[in-house]
């Protein structure tokens, strides 16, 4: 992070010192909200969580190398008092990409913003100075964290910003106000909360209406196949830049097909040429994400030919999302455990499909273990059952529903579509879908693990990977 003195974040942040020697002590190291985390020179963020107050490590924090406490009260060590630790944060954050003028890039929707901010990052790392959203750190806590990494020599930041509801990308781009704005899609992930697609749609477009206009360089990114993504283009003053796979896309792919191994290849098509891409990654939806990544390069001024180059050699940099190890013994585990909601349960089960061939009796055989899909409110027994009901569609060999109520759901949706019986085996959790998988796995099978954060599936490809 570019350093900052205490006295500097006490006034920034409006806060108060407290117990601090020298308040032109500067803040070099990263800003963490975790005792562990803490190196040399760190700025220690204390939150009250649930189960633990961070107050109470921020001697800890001190004593690893932090110089100073963000904190809600006096700590007895160097801190800053301020009324809220995740505002103060966010002023932090604001002050920081003013005073750089950081160029930034903020990325919305439904399903693959992770994803697709790990492919931007590693385009753009080719083209200059590169920051952005380490995992997942999405949110108002995140986002700041993420953008006081920052140097004088970062060119590009690029934030992943998810939200939760009205207002809550407002509130992000207030904070780091994007010139670059992408949205991937609106699905119906958290649809629960959001009561419709319509108010996601509401609630993702906040962040092209928070773009400067087309004058100022301000560029709103869409994906020209989701309509609802589409038509946010009215709802900004910046140039509309379209990817995906319609005619009037300026970024495109044309003969996209699969690879043996279930990765998807095509020609990307944008303004200054094409070129063919094939991506380390697994499953079709990539494509999609690979051209909202290649349209955010080409606006920063990257050729067809750089984009591809750089997207072909690309892989997956967040845990548990199409994570594909191959056992010694040919049995091939895909961790998507990370999250699932009903379009990329979809998306997963088609690149099932494509790695095992189909079903062919042949090869081996392609297991979907599937958990529950939360926050789908009045949709959860039509989305599991019609979960069901494609894996039956798509040729897997076997499902195997972990959890209660919803697995049910999706065992009488393959029952339902294609009379499945024993192809179907319902658990009641993690540990007896191991058991169960330990049991049967042979050599060439392929098994794909995913469920909603909340069941923690991961266990289950972490299990079946142990000591391979
Ligand atoms: P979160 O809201 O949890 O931050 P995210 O939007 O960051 O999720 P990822 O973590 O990239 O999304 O991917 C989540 C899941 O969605 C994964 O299972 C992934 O395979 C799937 N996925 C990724 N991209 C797409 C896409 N374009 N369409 C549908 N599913 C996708
Ligand atoms: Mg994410």
């Amino acid at each position: 992070m570019i350093a900052l003195s205490l006295a500097e974040i006490a006034d920034i942040t409006g806060g108060r010192p407290h117990d601090i020697p020298d308040p032109s002590v500067q803040v070099t190291g990263p800003v963490v909200y975790d005792s562990r985390e803490v190196r040399p020179g760190s700025l220690f963020a204390a939150f009250v969580g649930e189960r633990v107050d961070g107050h109470d490590y921020a001697e800890r924090a001190i004593a690893a190398g932090a110089v100073g406490v963000l904190a809600t009260r006096p700590v007895g060590v160097p801190a800053i008092v301020v009324p809220d630790v995740v505002a103060a944060l966010g002023a932090l954050a604001r002050a920081v990409v003013a005073r750089l003028g950081t160029d930034v890039v903020a990325l919305t929707g439904s399903a693959g913003k992770t994803s697709t901010k790990d492919l931007i990052a590693q385009v753009l790392q080719h083209h200059a100075p590169t920051v952005w959203t380490p995992g997942n750190l999405n949110n108002e806590i995140g986002l700041p964290i993420t953008t006081l990494r920052v140097t004088e020599d970062t060119q590009h930041l690029v934030l992943e910003m998810g939200a939760r509801g009205i207002g809550h990308i407002r509130y992000l781009t207030g904070l780091t106000p994007p010139r670059i704005g992408l949205v991937l899609n609106v699905g119906t992930a958290h649809i629960g909360e959001f009561g419709g697609r319509e108010q996601i749609a509401q609630a993702k477009g906040e962040l092209v209406e928070a773009l400067p206009a087309e004058a100022e360089g301000g560029v709103a990114v869409l994906n020209a196949d989701d309509l609802l993504v589409r038509s946010m283009a009215a709802r900004t003053k910046a140039r509309t830049v379209l990817f995906g796979e319609a005619d009037d896309a300026e970024i495109r792919a044309t003969e996209v097909r699969m690879t043996d191994k279930g990765q998807p290849s095509f020609t990307l098509h944008t303004p200054t040429g094409c070129s063919d891409v094939t991506l380390r990654l697994y499953g079709e939806h990539h494509v999609s994400n690979a051209l909202a990544a290649a349209a955010v390069a080409h606006v920063l001024g990257m050729s067809a030919l750089e984009i591809a180059t750089a997207l072909s050699g690309a892989g997956t940099l967040s845990r548990w999302r199409m994570e594909v190890t191959e056992r010694a013994d040919g049995v091939t585990i895909v961790n998507d455990a990370y999250n699932a909601n009903p379009e990329s349960m979809r998306a997963a089960l088609r690149a099932l499909a494509a790695m095992g061939g189909g079903g062919s009796a042949d090869g081996g055989r392609t297991w979907a273990v599937l958990g529950p899909m939360a926050e789908l409110g009045d949709d959860a027994l039509a989305e599991h059952d019609a979960v069901g009901r494609l894996v039956v569609r798509l040729n897997v060999s076997k499902l195997v529903a972990v959890g209660g109520r919803e697995a049910s759901w999706l065992q009488l949706g393959a029952y339902n579509e294609g009379s499945w019986g024993e192809e179907s085996v319902l658990v009641s959790d993690a540990q007896a879908a191991v058991d169960l998988l330990r049991s049967e796995l042979r050599p060439g099978d392929v098994v794909l693990v995913k469920a909603s954060r909340s069941a923690g599936l991961e266990r289950v490809a972490q299990a079946l990977l142990e000591g391979t």
